[in-house]
């Protein structure tokens, strides 16, 4: 049989409307999919959680693909490694307690696991607000990043959610646009961002899974992002926090009430 254009044209509307209809009410929207936006996906939805990623780029991974300046091989400490070990990653131990593995193989690995168990990835849309009601964030409002980037005049959409995670890494997008515009106080010391200081690798994997937590009704913070919010460190190029952040994200959704 011929192959149609139309029906080539259709099967990709159709499937993919459907696929966004299903999930403009989730039960977790991570915005970035970021390591740690990925492994918490991964979590939530093996946990039954109807999850939807929402990432500005084509490609999701963040800054994974390019490990330390663009050398694609991430280090992580042993703590992390059973992270690795669980997604069927390979690793090499490098010194006690450094492993490495290779970017390419993290990223695609991690990603495509996150999916099968049920996270649907939406690439190329940016999250540029949030819904709100009475002091809670219930949502968010979305626009393909196409749009954000040639600044053309178009309205955006919204999708309804339990819980939000962002997982926007450094710029923090979602909180800087809570502090901005929801008049909601956030949960750290001053109720405002505090932003990310200089690097310190050691403390600043210990202090990323600490700073993951919920920062405002409907909202938790994960990877460079949880850290970014609360003053922390940043890292270098080493891994380990980011995925262990994205794992304690979806623990603390999972657990709560
Ligand atoms: C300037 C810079 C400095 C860095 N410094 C460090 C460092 O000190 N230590 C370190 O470990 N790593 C650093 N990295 C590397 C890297 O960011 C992190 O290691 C790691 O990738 C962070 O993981 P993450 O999951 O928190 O966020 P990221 O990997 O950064 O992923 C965040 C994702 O969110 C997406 N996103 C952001 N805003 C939106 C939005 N509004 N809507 C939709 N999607 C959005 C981005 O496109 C991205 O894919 C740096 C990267 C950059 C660019």
């Amino acid at each position: 049989m011929p192959l149609n254009e139309v029906t080539i044209t259709r099967a990709i509307i159709d499937r993919f409307f459907r696929k966004l209809m299903d999930h403009l009410e989730v039960d977790v929207a991570v915005v970035g999919g970021g390591p740690a936006g990925l492994v918490a996906s991964y979590f939530l939805a093996k946990a039954g959680k109807k999850v939807a990623i929402f990432e500005r780029k084509l490609s999701i991974g963040g800054g994974m693909w390019g490990g330390g300046m663009m050398f694609n091989e991430i280090v992580v400490q042993k703590e992390a490694k059973p992270i690795l070990d669980m997604f069927g990653i390979r690793t090499s131990e490098y010194k006690k307690g450094y492993y490495t593995a290779d970017a390419i193989e993290s990223v695609s690995t991690i990603c495509s696991q996150a999916v099968r168990a049920g996270a649907v990835v939406f690439n190329c849309i940016t999250v540029e607000d949030v819904v709100i009601r009475e002091g809670r964030i219930v949502g968010l409002v979305i626009t393909w990043s196409p749009v954000e980037m040639t600044g053309l005049h178009v309205d955006p959409l919204s999708i309804r959610a339990g819980n939000v995670i962002d997982a926007t890494g450094h710029d923090t997008e979602v909180l800087r646009v809570i502090e901005r515009k929801a008049d909601v106080r956030l949960n750290t010391e001053t109720g405002k961002l505090l932003g990310e200081r200089s690097l310190w690798a050691e403390k600043a994997e210990k202090v990323t899974i600490d700073n993951t937590r919920e920062i405002c009704p409907g909202v938790y913070v994960a990877g460079m992002s949880a850290n970014a919010a609360f003053g922390g460190p940043r890292m270098g190029p080493i891994f380990g926090g980011m995925l262990l952040s994205g794992k304690r994200a979806a623990e603390l959704i999972i657990n709560s009430k």
